[in-house]
Order: structure tokens, then C-alpha cells, then sequence
């Protein structure tokens, strides 16, 4: 079981950064994953999940939230505007609020139910092109516009470009989230989760670490 490991080293990054235990949320990303896999790891404790697709999320998450009370679970996908209120029934946290479009339609969302999910803003930090996320120029002014609708938002999330140092991308995203009075920052994958706690992640969301490698056959 990879998680104690992944814990642990959690627990010293935090230390070794100077910052309280229990600091860091660990979101365990359990996409494609076999069924078996993701049991273990309930079994073992943990509560809080990651997914990427609604209706994936859909197929597994009622049952086993109904097996062991506690889950908590985070969108972390793109998100179809015509898979929002399925979402909405399914996550308490969506990382990738990415566009003026979806922010409008999860406002009269939020307004309908009287409830909002916690809310992360995605920085498209590394401005690529295929990229989802608000560019960083923007980030201000869409994070008004949110706040303008009354979307509570918890704070910023980021995916570095694959090929680049990751730090310049998390210091960018710590810095829009301060000037903005954002105290979340979702940043960190299985290969640089602990320089993300560093450079103080709030979330980190670790996959193929604690579950072993995806197959997407
Ligand atoms: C899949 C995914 C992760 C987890 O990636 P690993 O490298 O397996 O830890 C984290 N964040 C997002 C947005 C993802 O899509």
C-alpha cells in the first residue's frame, strides 16, 4: 500500500517547509483505476478522492460513499456545461472552473440549490494553447467576475506544463491567489508534490503514486 508512503512524505514536506501537519490535503485521484485498487485505499482511511470524468464518477462513487461515510470527493476534469448538474449531485469540491461560461451556469446552479461545492479557479499558468484554464493576465478580472455572481471561490489550481520546472508555474499561482485573498491552492501530482507543498500547496492531487501506473486499454 503506497499511501502510508505518500502520507508520510506529506507529513515531512510539511514539516521541512515550516508548515503546521495536517496543512496539506491529499486528494487521491482515482481515475480508471480498478475497482480493487480504489477499496484498498478506502479501507486503508482514505477519504478524500479525486476524479476526472462526471460520468465515470457517476458509475462507482454513490456506492461506495453509501459503504464508507466520510468520502469527499473532487472534480478535477474539464467540465461539460451539460454534465453540470449531475456534477453538482456527485462532488463537494470542482478544481476546474475555467470560463465565464461555466461560472454563469454554476452560479444560477448554486443560487437554485442554496449550496455551493468549493471552488477552485484553473490558471492555465503555463498559457499553453491546448491547455484548459484562465491565462494568468486574466485570472483578476475572471476571479471579479466570479465573486460579482456570487460564487464562493476556496482558491486557484494549476497543471505545469509537462516538460518545464513546475516551480515558476506554482509561484505564479500562489502569487495571483495572495493579491486576490485566496488562501487554496490546488498544485502538486505524483512527481512534484512535495516542491508544490514548498511552494505551499493546499491540495495536492496524486494518482499514479499511490495507485500504480493508469491503463486506459
Ligand atoms: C490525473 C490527474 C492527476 C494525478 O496525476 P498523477 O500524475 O497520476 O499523480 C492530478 N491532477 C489532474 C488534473 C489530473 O488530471
Amino acid at each position: 500500500m503506497e499511501l502510508e508512503s505518500i502520507t508520510r512524505r506529506i507529513t515531512a514536506a510539511e514539516t521541512a517547509a515550516g508548515r503546521p501537519h495536517g496543512s496539506v490535503r491529499l486528494i487521491a485521484v482515482s481515475k480508471v483505476q480498478p475497482a480493487a485498487r480504489v477499496e484498498a485505499v478506502l479501507q486503508a482511511g482514505q477519504r478524500v478522492f479525486g476524479e476526472n470524468y462526471v460520468q465515470e464518477a457517476a458509475g462507482k462513487w454513490p456506492e461506495w460513499r453509501a459503504a464508507y461515510p466520510g468520502v469527499e470527493l473532487h472534480m478535477i476534469g474539464p467540465l461539460q456545461t451539460n454534465k453540470l448538474k449531475l456534477a453538482l449531485d456527485l462532488f463537494d469540491a470542482i478544481h476546474t472552473l475555467d470560463r465565464p461560461s461555466l461560472a454563469e451556469k454554476l452560479a444560477r446552479q448554486v443560487q437554485a440549490r442554496g449550496a455551493s461545492p468549493q471552488l477552485f479557479v484553473q490558471v492555465n499558468t503555463g498559457d499553453e494553447p491546448q491547455k484548459a484554464g484562465i491565462p494568468p493576465d486574466q485570472a483578476d478580472a475572471f476571479i471579479a467576475d466570479c465573486r460579482a455572481l456570487d460564487l464562493p471561490l476556496t482558491g486557484l489550481m494549476c497543471i505545469p506544463p509537462d516538460d518545464q520546472d513546475p516551480v515558476p508555474h506554482f509561484r505564479l499561482l500562489r502569487q495571483i491567489a495572495g493579491r486576490n485573498d485566496l488562501t487554496g491552492l490546488s498544485m502538486g501530482m505524483s512527481s512534484d508534490f512535495e516542491t508544490a507543498i514548498a511552494e505551499g500547496a493546499t491540495h495536492v492531487r496524486v494518482g499514479s503514486a499511490i495507485f500504480g501506473a493508469r491503463d486506459y486499454g
